[in-house]
C-alpha cells in the first residue's frame, strides 16, 4: 500500500492493522506517533481581520489535519518577538513558524521583495502561477536556505490594495513634494524618488500618526483592514490603486531544523494546509474589502480619489528605475528579476485578452 493510501485508510479505519506503539502495520508501513507542540510568531496585532485570522485557522487546520500530532501555538506581533523580528526568530531557532511579509527583510536579502510585491508588478494570479508553477517558489526556497535557514511557504494574500489615505489632494505630481507618507518596501523608495518622505510606522501606531498631523499619508491594506485600524476616522482622501501593492504574498517559514524533524506526513500536511490558507485567505479579503468599502463609501467624511494618470505613469517610470537598480548591486535580485520578468512577459499578454478584457467589458 503507498503511503498516502495508508494515512487516508488510517483516518477512516482507526489504526486496524497497526500495532499499538508503534502503529507499524502488517505491510511494514509506519506511522510515528510522536507529538509536536510548535510556537509561530507573527507581524499581525492580535485578531486582525485576514492576515491575522488566517494564521489563526492555520494553525487549526493543521491540528485537525494531524488529530492533534502538530499542535501550533500562534503569537501576535510583538507578544512574543517584535513584529518586525519574526523571520530572524524563525531562522534562529527561537520558534519553529512565522508569519509575515518577506519584503519586511529587504536589509538583509534585497531580493525577498519579489516574494512579498514589487510596485506594477504581479496580481494575486500571477504571483500564485510564477511560484507555483512559473520556477519562482524554487527560487524563493534557495535564497532563504542560504540566508536565513528556513523554508518559505506562499499563505496568504491581500489582493490589489489601496494606494491610502491622504490628508491632502494628489491633483498632481507637483503635490507629492514633500509629503509624509508611511508607505514600507520598494513602493516607499519610489515615493521618495517622486518628492515624498517616507515614513517607517507600525502598522498599531499609523492611526495615531495620521491623526496628529505626523504623517500626511499611509497605506496599510484596503478597506477590511483600514477599517479595523480606524484609518476612516484620521484622514479624509482614500485613494486607489494600489499601485505599489497589487497581489503582495503573505509567507509562512519553517525553520529548517524543526521542518527536518517532521515525519513525511506532516510535512505533507503543513504544506497542503499552507496552500489552502493561500486561497481562503484572498478569499476572505475580496469578501471583507467588498463590504467595508460600501462603509466607506456611506461616510460623509471620507472622498474615494483615484489617482491622476500623471501620478500613476511618475510612479511606474520610478519604479522601474528602482527595481533595475536592485538588479545592479544585488546579484540575487538580478536572477529573481529575469525569472520573473520572464514570466510575465508570458503572461501579461493572455491577461490583457482575459481578466482586463472581461472586467472591461463588464463595465460596458
Ligand atoms: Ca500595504
Amino acid at each position: 500500500m503507498k503511503r498516502r493510501q495508508f494515512v487516508t485508510g488510517m483516518a477512516a479505519a482507526g489504526v486496524a492493522g497497526c500495532s499499538q506503539d508503534s502503529m507499524e502495520c502488517a505491510d511494514g508501513a509506519v506511522a510515528s506517533r510522536e507529538t509536536f507542540e510548535w510556537n509561530l510568531v507573527t507581524s499581525w496585532p492580535p485578531g486582525l481581520p485576514g492576515l491575522g485570522i488566517g494564521v489563526e485557522n492555520l494553525a487549526d487546520r493543521i491540528e485537525k489535519a494531524s488529530n492533534g500530532r502538530l499542535k501550533i501555538k500562534v503569537f501576535a506581533g510583538g507578544e512574543l518577538v517584535p513584529a518586525l523580528e519574526v523571520l530572524d526568530a524563525v531562522s534562529n531557532g527561537t520558534v519553529q513558524m512565522g508569519h509575515d511579509s518577506a519584503y519586511y527583510h529587504r536589509g538583509k536579502a534585497p531580493a525577498a521583495q519579489y516574494f512579498t510585491t514589487i510596485p506594477f508588478g504581479q496580481t494575486v494570479h500571477e504571483i500564485n502561477a510564477w511560484l507555483y508553477y512559473g520556477g519562482g517558489l524554487e527560487l524563493w526556497r534557495e535564497l532563504y536556505a542560504e540566508k536565513f535557514n528556513v523554508i518559505p511557504f506562499p499563505a496568504g494574500n491581500t489582493g490589489v490594495q489601496m494606494a491610502g489615505w491622504f490628508n491632502k489632494e494628489i491633483n498632481s505630481v507637483e503635490d507629492l513634494q514633500g509629503l509624509k507618507m508611511r508607505i514600507p518596501g520598494v513602493g516607499g523608495e519610489v515615493m521618495q524618488r517622486a518628492g515624498a518622505s517616507q515614513i517607517t510606522v507600525p502598522a498599531s501606531e499609523i492611526f495615531t500618526a495620521l491623526q496628529t498631523g505626523a504623517i500626511d499619508a499611509a497605506e496599510w491594506v484596503g478597506p477590511y483592514n483600514d477599517i479595523a485600524l480606524g484609518l476612516h476616522k484620521a484622514a479624509r482622501y482614500y485613494y486607489y490603486p494600489g499601485w505599489h501593492e497589487m497581489g503582495p504574498m503573505l509567507q509562512c517559514t519553517v525553520n529548517h531544523d524543526a521542518w527536518n524533524s517532521l515525519p513525511a506526513d506532516l510535512q505533507e500536511i503543513v504544506a497542503n494546509v499552507c496552500q489552502a490558507i493561500n486561497t481562503d485567505m484572498m478569499a476572505e479579503y475580496t469578501w471583507g474589502n467588498a463590504v467595508a468599502l460600501e462603509q466607506i463609501k456611506a461616510d460623509p467624511n471620507v472622498e474615494l480619489k483615484q489617482l491622476p494618470d500623471d501620478v500613476l505613469r511618475l510612479l511606474k517610470k520610478l519604479s522601474k528605475e528602482v527595481i533595475e537598480e536592485m538588479a545592479a548591486n544585488d546579484e540575487w535580485s538580478a536572477r529573481i528579476k529575469a525569472s520573473f520578468d520572464d514570466f510575465q512577459r508570458i503572461v501579461i499578454p493572455h491577461h490583457e485578452i482575459s481578466e482586463l478584457a472581461y472586467l472591461k467589458a463588464r463595465q460596458l
